[in-house]
C-alpha cells in the first residue's frame, strides 16, 4: 500500500470544491435521511416518482455500468457528455478532475437524484430507471466530504438512518471505523453529545462517523467523497486505511483528491468539462506520453515530491 498523502492540487489541478458542491453532497445525504423519515424518493431531482412497474433492485455482484450517458441540470446546458465506464464488482474506481468537471454529478446520477437525458446506468444489468429508488438507495452507502452531525449523542449519529440498529450494532460499526478508542475516552462514551451544541469533532472524526454509518448500513456499493482540505497526515492515513477496509468486497467509487487513493484504485477516470478524457490504471495512464494524468504526475515529479511514492511503487511486486 502506497502511503502518500499528498493532495493532488499540488499538481496544478485545481481541486478546490465550491461550497455549492459541498451543499449538494449534504443534500444527497439528506435523501438518505428521507428513508428514515418516510419521504421515499427524497425530492431533489425533477423525477421523484418511480417509473410505473419499477422493480426492486437486486444486487448480486454490484457491477455498475454507465453507457453513453449525457446529462444537464438545465436542458439548455449539457453538463455530462457521453460518459461510459464500468465499475466491476468489488473494484474501486477513482474519479479525478478539476472543480466543476462533473464528478459529483456522476454520483448524483448513480444515486438517481437525476436521470440521464441519454444513455443508461445499470447495476448488475438492471437499468436504474426501472428500479425503485428505495432499493437503489439502500444498496449505496455514501461517505460525504463533510458530514453534518446532529446535536445528539454519538451513538445516535452513528446509528442515524438505521432505526433498527441496536447498541451492539453501533459499537461494532464504531470499532470497524476505528472510532471506539476515541469514544471510550469521551466523558459519556457513546452517550456523549456532539454537534454544534455538543462536543465539536474534527473533520477526520466526522468523516469516520460517516464511515461507521456505512459499515452499519453494509451496502454492496460505496461512494466516498474524499475530503479536499488537508486533514493532518496521521488522520488522513487512518481514514484511508478505514476506507480501504470498508471498500473491501464492495464496489466503490471514490472522488479522489489524494495520490495514494488514486494510485491504489483499480481504475481511474480523468474528467474534464463533463467528459472522461482518460481512463485506465495508474500504470496505463502514466505511460501515455502526453496524457493529462501523466502530465500531472510528471509535474509533481519535477517538484521532487514524488520520490517517496516512486520508491514504494518500485518496491511493490
Ligand atoms: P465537480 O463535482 O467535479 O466539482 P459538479 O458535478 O458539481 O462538478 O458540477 C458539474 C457542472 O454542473 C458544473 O458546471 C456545475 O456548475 C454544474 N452544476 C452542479 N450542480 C448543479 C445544480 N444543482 N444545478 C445546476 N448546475 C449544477
Ligand atoms: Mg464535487
Amino acid at each position: 500500500i502506497v502511503q502518500v498523502c499528498m493532495p493532488l492540487n499540488t499538481l496544478g489541478f485545481v481541486f478546490r470544491e465550491t461550497n455549492d458542491a459541498l451543499v449538494n453532497v449534504e443534500r444527497m445525504f439528506s435523501v438518505l435521511a428521507g428513508e428514515r423519515y418516510g419521504e421515499a424518493g427524497g425530492g431533489i431531482g425533477d423525477e421523484d416518482r418511480d417509473e410505473p412497474g419499477a422493480r426492486d433492485l437486486v444486487v448480486a455482484a454490484g457491477e455498475i455500468v454507465f453507457e453513453h450517458v449525457d446529462f444537464g441540470y438545465d436542458p439548455a446546458r449539457q453538463v455530462l457528455h457521453d460518459i461510459s465506464f464500468r465499475a466491476s464488482a468489488g473494484h474501486t474506481i477513482a474519479v479525478v478532475g478539476g472543480s466543476g468537471s462533473g464528478k459529483s454529478t456522476l454520483v448524483r446520477l448513480l444515486f438517481r437524484l437525476y436521470a440521464p437525458s441519454r444513455g443508461t446506468i445499470s447495476i448488475d444489468g438492471q437499468d436504474l430507471r426501472q428500479v425503485t429508488r428505495r432499493t437503489l438507495r439502500e444498496a449505496i452507502g455514501i461517505v460525504p466530504q463533510d458530514t453534518v452531525l446532529f446535536n445528539e449523542t454519538i451513538a445516535y449519529n452513528i446509528g442515524y438512518g438505521r432505526v433498527r440498529a441496536t447498541r451492539a450494532d453501533i459499537v461494532r460499526a464504531a470499532r470497524a471505523a476505528q472510532l471506539d478508542a476515541f469514544i471510550e475516552r469521551l466523558p459519556d462514551h457513546y452517550d456523549t453529545r456532539v454537534g454544534e451544541r455538543g462536543l465539536r469533532l474534527s473533520g477526520g472524526e466526522r468523516q469516520r462517523i460517516a464511515i461507521a454509518r456505512a459499515f452499519l448500513k453494509d451496502p454492496p456499493i460505496i461512494v466516498f467523497d474524499e475530503a479536499t482540505s488537508a486533514l493532518d497526515t496521521r488522520s488522513e492515513r487512518a481514514i484511508q486505511t478505514e476506507f480501504r477496509r470498508l471498500a473491501q468486497g464492495r464496489t466503490s467509487i471514490v472522488i479522489a483528491h489524494r495520490l495514494s487513493t488514486v494510485v491504489d484504485a483499480d481504475r481511474i477516470l480523468v474528467m474534464e468539462h463533463g467528459r472522461i478524457v482518460e481512463q485506465g490504471t495508474h500504470d496505463e495512464l502514466i505511460a501515455r506520453p502526453h496524457g493529462v494524468y501523466a502530465r500531472m504526475w510528471a509535474l509533481q515529479r519535477e517538484q521532487g515530491e514524488l520520490e517517496h511514492t516512486q520508491r514504494r511503487l518500485a518496491a511493490q511486486p
